[in-house]
């Protein structure tokens, strides 16, 4: 193989490089084209939920499409939080001759992420942004995902590297979904990834304000712990729509830190119900744009 020639801190590839480069590329293609809709879900910053909802989110969906037909992929190579979320920690991803196979969580949803190839809990994962964006491109290009209905992708917080290369490696995001929690920095924060989008040409589907209020389990008493009507006045703002309110609920940590978030284990919970309501209005949204 020829070496790159090294110029100005730069790398000059070969013919090679470019080459292999091509051959990713196709190999996205081709794979992202058995997908019928492929979602991003983003967020300004961390710890808002935006995993906790993409996870909802992906099994809503399943419930209405059946097994196999919705996939998620954990872009967040740093903090993989989706296999602990879906009880698929600590599988060994399998492959064959036609790539790496998912791995499947509640519901038949279709599993991938970084954290499926650390050696054991503790290892970080320490790399610089162009080797997480190669990574990336990789399980875009070389996982089986077969055929979908959904593929969401649960991108890192904020508007960095990893997102960037996601939504320029698809040839189309058909949407975003952004989450927020209503605070001021939150709201903040959430413009930009509006922006974000909007930059990328991603047609944003709306927002979801995630721990919107909490209702006390002994008294039905309703506090509201940040402020409210965020969603609406960042909604109303930005021109986006609200998808829907989750409420900060124990329930919701409890059941996805047991890996069967609350849509797989308690169907019939409100919020269950309200991530089926956020799920069939995307699934509308989309019908109608396509
Ligand atoms: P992010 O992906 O934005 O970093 P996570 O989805 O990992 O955020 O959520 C951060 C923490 O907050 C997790 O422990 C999760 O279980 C908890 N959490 C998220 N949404 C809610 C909610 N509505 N009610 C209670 N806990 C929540």
């Amino acid at each position: 193989m020829k070496e790159g020639k090294a110029y100005n801190g730069m790398v000059e590839v070969g013919e090679d490089v470019r080459e292999a480069y091509r051959v990713l590329e196709e190999r996205i293609k081709a794979s992202m084209a058995k997908i019928k809709r492929k979602i991003v879900v983003l967020s300004g910053k961390g710890g808002v939920g935006k995993s906790t909802v993409a996870v909802n989110l992906a099994l809503a969906l399943a419930a209405s499409y059946g097994p196999e037909t919705v996939g998620i992929l954990d872009a967040d190579i740093t903090g993989p939080s989706i296999p602990k979320m879906l009880g698929v920690r600590g599988m060994a991803l399998q492959s064959g001759p036609p790539g790496i196979f998912p791995a499947f969580g509640p519901m038949g949803v279709k599993i991938v992420s970084m954290d499926f190839l650390l050696p054991s809990d503790e290892t970080p994962v320490i790399w610089r942004g162009p080797l997480k964006s190669s990574a990336i491109r990789q399980f875009l290009g070389e996982i089986v995902w077969g055929k979908l209905e959904y593929l969401l992708i649960d991108l890192p917080p904020g508007t960095g590297d990893e997102a960037l290369t996601v939504i320029q490696s698809i040839p189309k995001v058909d949407g975003a979904i952004i989450v927020t929690i209503p605070s001021e920095v939150s709201e903040l924060v959430v413009k930009k990834a509006v922006e974000f989008a909007r930059r990328l040409n991603t047609p944003i589907l709306g927002i979801v304000e995630n721990m919107a209020e909490f209702r006390c389990p002994k008294c039905g008493a309703v506090y509201q712990i940040l402020r409210s009507g965020a969603g609406e006045r960042i909604a109303e703002q930005m021109g986006v729509r609200l998808l829907g309110k989750i409420p900060l609920d124990p329930t919701v940590s409890e059941t996805s830190d047991a890996g069967k978030p609350i849509v797989a284990s308690d169907p019939q919970h409100p919020i269950a119900k309200t991530f089926m309501k956020i799920a069939e209005e995307i699934d509308s949204l989309l019908k109608a744009s396509s």
